[in-house]
C-alpha cells in the first residue's frame, strides 16, 4: 500500500532516484562493481562528483568565484566548521536565531569568538521571522537559518547585508530559485531536498577563507578540500552518488523554477485547508510560512491522538510534531507529490465533519 511521507528529514526522495541507486548497488554503470565498492579516487566516482559540481553550480548560477565542496557530517558539524575558518577569537559573528537550528548554530560559534545575537523570536514561540534588526558593519558575517525545519517559517526575501551572508539551507536548498552569488557561504545536510544522509553540500565565495588566524585541522578546512577537490579522504561515495542523482532529477524535472511551482501549489493547498477548517490552526505569521513544513495544530488538543491515529490509518508518517513545539508537522520536500498532499486534506475534512 502507498505510505504518504511527511518525514522532516531523511525524507522522501524521488522514486526514480531511489530505482538508479538500488541498481547502482548491485552494478555501478556496467563496472561488475557495486557503487559500495569502487574507490573514490577511479574516474568512475570523480565523473559522479564532477556532476554533482556542475549540476550544485548551475541550479545555483554560481560562477568562479565560488566553490562547491561535498563533505562529511550533517549540518551540525558545519554549525562548528562555518565559525572555525570565517571567525577569530576576538571578531564578532552576527546571528539571526528564529529557531532551535539557529541557537544551535550559534551556541557552537560562541566557542570560537564572539556572538552577537541579533534577532530573536522567542517572544512569539519562533513563529515568525525576525526582520527589524541590525547587524554590526564590523562582524564576520551574519548567519541566518532559511527555513526552521522545527517552527515551519522560512525566509522569503533574503536579508540585504554590508557583510557575508552565511545560510543553513538544510531544509530548503533547491527548494526555489534565488540569487545564490550574494552569499558568501550556504550549507546544507543532504538528507532533505538532497539524497541520503551522511554528506554536506557546501558553497563558499572563495575570498572569505584564509582570513583567520587560527589553526585549523585539516578535516575542517575549507580551503584544503577546496584544494583536494572534495578528495582530501574517503568521501561518503554513496550519499555523494544520490545527492548527485537527486539533483540531476531536479535538472531534468525544469530545474528550481519548477521545485517552486511545485512547492507553492502543495503548500497553498496544505494552508488553504488549515485555514478554512475552524478545527485546525497555524501560529505561524502568514508571510512567513514555509514551503517546506507546515506546523499546525489542532485547536481541541484533546483530538490530537485521534488525528494522528487517523493518519496513521491511511499509511500517512511523519505528521507529529517536533517534541518541543507538539502538533502536527507536514514536510512537503520536492519529492513528494501534490496526491500527498490532496490525500491529507482530504482526511483533515473528513477528520473534521466528524469531530467538528
Ligand atoms: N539545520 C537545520 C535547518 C535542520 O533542519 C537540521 C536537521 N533537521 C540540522 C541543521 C541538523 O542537521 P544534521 O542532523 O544533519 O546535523
Amino acid at each position: 500500500m502507498k505510505v504518504h511521507n511527511f518525514n522532516s528529514g531523511p525524507s522522501i526522495l524521488p522514486e526514480s532516484v531511489m530505482e538508479q541507486a538500488a541498481q547502482a548497488i548491485h552494478d555501478f554503470n556496467g563496472t561488475g562493481l557495486s557503487i559500495l565498492e569502487i574507490g573514490h579516487r577511479t574516474t568512475h566516482f570523480q565523473e559522479v562528483l564532477q556532476e554533482a559540481i556542475n549540476s550544485v553550480k548551475q541550479l545555483m548560477n554560481l560562477g568562479d568565484d565560488h566553490d562547491v565542496l561535498f563533505l562529511h557530517g550533517g549540518a551540525t558539524t558545519q554549525f562548528m566548521q562555518v565559525p572555525m575558518n570565517l571567525l577569530d577569537e576576538n571578531a564578532t559573528a552576527a546571528y539571526h536565531v528564529n529557531g532551535i537550528w539557529g541557537k544551535k548554530a550559534a551556541t557552537e560559534a560562541a566557542l570560537f569568538g564572539k556572538v552577537e545575537v541579533v534577532a530573536d523570536s522567542t517572544d512569539k514561540q519562533n513563529t515568525y521571522i525576525s526582520k527589524d534588526f541590525a547587524v554590526p558593519r564590523s562582524a564576520a558575517y551574519l548567519h541566518i537559518t532559511s527555513n526552521n525545519t522545527v517552527e515551519g517559517t522560512q525566509w522569503h526575501e533574503f536579508p540585504e547585508t554590508q557583510v557575508p551572508l552565511v545560510a543553513d539551507m538544510s531544509s530548503d536548498i533547491f527548494c526555489r530559485p534565488a540569487d545564490y552569488k550574494r552569499f558568501g557561504l550556504i550549507y546544507a545536510g543532504a538528507q532533505k531536498n538532497m539524497g541520503a544522509a551522511g554528506v554536506n553540500m557546501v558553497v563558499v565565495r572563495k575570498d572569505l577563507l584564509g582570513k583567520v588566524n587560527r589553526k585549523i585541522p585539516t578535516i575542517m578546512d575549507y580551503q584544503k578540500h577546496i584544494a583536494a577537490g572534495s578528495l582530501m579522504n574517503t568521501p561518503p561515495v554513496f550519499a555523494v552518488y544520490v545527492s548527485m542523482l537527486t539533483l540531476r532529477w531536479i535538472l531534468q524535472e525544469g530545474g528550481l523554477e519548477e521545485m517552486e511551482r511545485r512547492n507553492k501549489a502543495k503548500s497553498a493547498l496544505l494552508y488553504q485547508t488549515i485555514d478554512s477548517i475552524p478545527l485546525f490552526r497555524a501560529d505561524v505569521a502568514k508571510e512567513d510560512r514555509s514551503l517546506m513544513n507546515a506546523v499546525f495544530f489542532l485547536n481541541d488538543p484533546s483530538l490530537e491522538t485521534a488525528f494522528l491515529e487517523a493518519c496513521k490509518q491511511v499509511n500517512m508518517i511523519g505528521v507529529k510534531g517536533y517534541r518541543t513545539v507538539g502538533g502536527i508537522r507536514v514536510s512537503m520536500y520536492n519529492a513528494l507529490p501534490l496526491s500527498s498532499v490532496e490525500v491529507i486534506c482530504e482526511l483533515m475534512k473528513d477528520f473534521a465533519s466528524k469531530h467538528g
